[in-house]
C-alpha cells in the first residue's frame, strides 16, 4: 500500500442509491483518495476524476451488496488499489489484497487505522477507527451504528451487537461517526415514539428534519452525540438492546 509522507485529512461523502453513502478520505486535488464501502462505482469514479485524485485503496465493512458492489469496475479503473477487508470474510468479500481483523493497525494514506471487531449486522463486520491527527477522529462503522441507530441483527446475537455498539461508544466523544446509511430520521422518529420525553432525541429530531427539508446529509454525527441521543447506544445491556432493535424492526410509524 503506498504510504504518504503527509497525511491525508479530509473526508467526503457521496450519497448513492436511495440512502447509502460512499465515504471518499482524501487530501488536495491531484493525490491519492481512499473510498470506504463504494456500493456502485460510476458516481464515485466521477467524484474522483473531477477531483483529479487517483484511488489508492477501497475498505470494507462487510459483504452485504450495497457497500461492496462498486469495487470490480473500481479496480477496473485503478488497478492497483489495495482492497481492504476482513479477512474472515474472504469467501464473500472478493478481491481482497488485505486482509485484516479486529485488533490491526495499519497505514492508510498516512493515517493510522485501526481495525475494530464488531460483529452484530453480520459475524465478520469491523469497523476502521483513525485516531486524530489534526482535525477529529474518524470512524468508518458500515452498518453497525448509524445516527440514531443500530443495524438489524442479520448473522449476530444481541450479546454480540450490544458488546461491538459499546466497543464503539468507548471512543472519544469528538469521533466523527460515518454510518453508512440515511437513516436518522426515521430512526429518531421511533426513538421519539418509544421513548417520549427524551428532550436530546426531540431536539435533533427537529434539526434533522430541518437538515433533510434542506436536501442536507444528517452524517457524519459524533460518538458524544450518539451517547446524548442514540437508544441502541444507551441500552443497558443485551436484553434491552434485544427489546429495542425488535421494535425498531417492527415499527412502521
Ligand atoms: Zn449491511
Ligand atoms: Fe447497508
Amino acid at each position: 500500500m503506498p504510504l504518504h509522507t503527509s497525511a491525508v485529512q479530509q473526508v467526503s461523502l457521496i450519497p448513492v442509491l436511495s440512502d447509502n453513502y460512499v465515504f471518499v478520505l482524501h487530501g488536495d486535488p491531484g493525490g491519492a483518495a481512499a473510498v470506504v464501502d463504494p456500493a456502485v462505482a460510476d458516481p464515485v469514479i466521477a467524484w474522483l476524476e473531477a477531483r483529479d485524485l487517483h484511488l489508492a485503496a477501497i475498505l470494507h465493512t462487510h459483504h452485504h451488496h450495497d457497500h461492496i458492489g462498486g469495487t470490480p469496475a473500481l479496480l477496473q479503473r485503478w488497478p492497483a488499489a489495495a482492497v481492504i477487508a476482513s479477512a474472515a470474510d474472504r469467501a464473500r468479500i472478493p478481491f481482497q489484497t488485505q486482509g485484516v481483523a479486529g485488533g490491526d493497525r495499519f497505514t492508510l494514506l498516512g493515517r493510522e487505522v485501526q481495525v475494530l471487531a464488531v460483529p452484530g449486522h453480520t459475524a465478520h463486520h469491523i469497523a476502521y477507527y483513525l485516531p486524530a491527527v489534526a482535525g477529529r477522529d474518524e470512524l468508518f462503522c458500515g452498518d453497525t451504528l448509524f445516527a440514531g441507530g443500530c443495524g438489524r441483527l442479520f448473522e449476530g446475537t444481541p450479546t454480540e451487537m450490544h458488546r461491538s455498539l459499546q466497543q464503539l461508544a468507548a471512543l472519544p466523544e469528538a469521533t466523527r461517526v460515518w454510518g453508512a446509511h440515511e437513516y436518522t430520521e426515521a430512526n429518531l422518529r421511533w426513538a421519539a415514539a418509544v421513548e417520549p420525553g427524551l428532550k436530546a432525541v426531540v431536539e435533533r429530531l427537529a434539526q434533522v428534519q430541518q437538515q433533510r427539508a434542506a436536501g442536507q446529509p444528517t452524517i457524519p454525527s459524533s460518538i458524544g452525540l450518539e451517547k446524548a441521543t442514540n437508544l441502541f447506544l444507551q441500552a443497558a445491556n443485551a436484553d434491552q438492546l434485544r427489546q429495542r432493535r425488535g421494535s425498531k424492526d417492527l415499527w412502521r410509524g
